[in-house]
């Protein structure tokens, strides 16, 4: 099924099975309890640590656009801990992108660590070059966060199952509808839906989507007996917000390549990074394996005054550490330690139409000079 197949059928999958009478909107359960009478049943509601309608509304929604079955967690973390806590035992070794999400390098290294998992970083384009020889499970992020490099999934995921190992893809920056992961050979993907998905910055969630049923057997058990379960308010509001999120990563990816296009030849700037550029070092596998180029662009000006004024003196960039709302955001990332320059700044495109953002855009870099 193509990607706009699944899109359309996203819409129709709860009107179609409707009796007369049901409203055509998600209900939002909240419950504890369910009354259960008799012995428990397969499939029948007992607790609300084991079972709610709403999320198993979400994870059918966000199964069609996976193609895979789904398990959501509260958050996305929450989601990368499942699969690295259900898949690593004592002893193991595991690879970690030393440029990627850094929260997940925080966890592995503060309480992985402790339990006998040996914790190796490495620079995502370094990862590419394999040698995954006693590696159980191998985490992948790319495009990277925030620096942008793009490595062959399909080839790594082949080498880490190769040497025998658990392939895991951070897909947050790309969502289902810009990278398909899960096709391309990764055993299992993680993603923050509090960004894109999520879309309107109000909303902590994430997912873990597998074709290997006794992963998606683990993580059920992990959520159950962890108690790392999602709020059915946060179900809904994500359920809901998927409804667009075709239609906005769509607006999204459109205005970042115009805006990459316009950036990379402004004299205020430095240096673009943007899969979608031609001359950008992603561009050949990007091509190959993303069906978008996504929304987020990493800019690097002068240096660290000229990114704050850029960020701060734009009426149309909220100053923000997050990414992936309907409102374009912008941040320079050596506030926390990331390894770029000091005047780089990732800047996430949101859904405004582009020629007023440009403006805004265009106005603010006209100030730095
Ligand atoms: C935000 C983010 C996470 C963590 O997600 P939360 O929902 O904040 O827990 C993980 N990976 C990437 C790439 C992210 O951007």
């Amino acid at each position: 099924m193509s990607d706009k197949e699944k899109a359309a059928r996203l819409h129709h999958m709860r009107t179609y099975g409707l009796a007369k009478g049901d409203p055509l909107a998600l209900p939002l359960t909240m419950a504890s309890m369910f009354n259960l009478p008799g012995d428990p049943e397969p499939g029948v509601a007992g607790y609300g640590r084991m079972d709610n309608p709403t999320w198993e509304a979400l994870e059918d929604a966000l199964g069609l656009i996976e193609d895979a079955p789904v398990r959501v967690f509260p958050s996305g973390m929450a989601a990368i801990a499942a699969v690295l806590f259900v898949v690593l035992k004592a002893g193991d070794r595991v690879l970690i992108p030393s440029d990627g999400y850094y929260t997940t390098r925080l966890l592995a290294d503060g309480y992985l660590a402790k339990l006998g998992v040996e914790v190796v970083t490495r620079p995502t384009v370094s990862i590419a070059e394999g040698g995954f020889e006693g590696f159980a499970l191998v985490f992948l992020e790319t495009p990277s966060n925030p620096g942008l490099d793009v490595i062959d999934l399909a080839e790594t995921c082949r080498a880490v199952r190769a040497a025998g190992g658990v392939s895991v893809v951070d897909n947050t920056t790309m969502t289902p509808f810009g990278q398909r992961p899960l096709d391309l050979g990764a055993d299992v993907v993680v993603a923050s839906d509090t960004k894109a998905p999520g879309g309107h910055s109000d909303v902590l969630i994430g997912h873990v989507a597998s074709r290997d049923a006794d992963l998606i057997d683990g993580v059920s058990q992990w959520r159950k007996l962890s108690g790392a379960i999602p709020g059915p308010f946060e179900a809904w509001l994500l359920y809901r917000s998927l409804a667009t999120l075709e239609l906005r990563f769509e607006r999204m990816c459109n205005s970042a390549e115009a805006i990459a296009a316009r950036l990379a030849g402004h004299p205020a700037v430095d240096a673009v990074r943007y899969p979608g550029l031609g001359e950008d070092p992603a561009h050949d596998v990007a091509s190959r394996q993303m069906t978008r180029f996504g929304f987020l662009i990493g800019v690097t000006l002068a240096d660290r005054e000229a990114a704050e004024r850029l960020i701060n003196g734009c009426e149309m960039l909220a100053s923000t550490t997050s990414f992936g709302g309907t409102h374009s955001t912008a941040e320079r990332r050596a506030r926390w330690g990331d390894e770029v320059a000091p005047g780089f700044v990732r800047l996430s495109v949101g859904v405004e139409p582009l020629e007023p953002l440009w403006a805004a855009l265009n106005r603010a870099l006209a100030d730095l000079s």
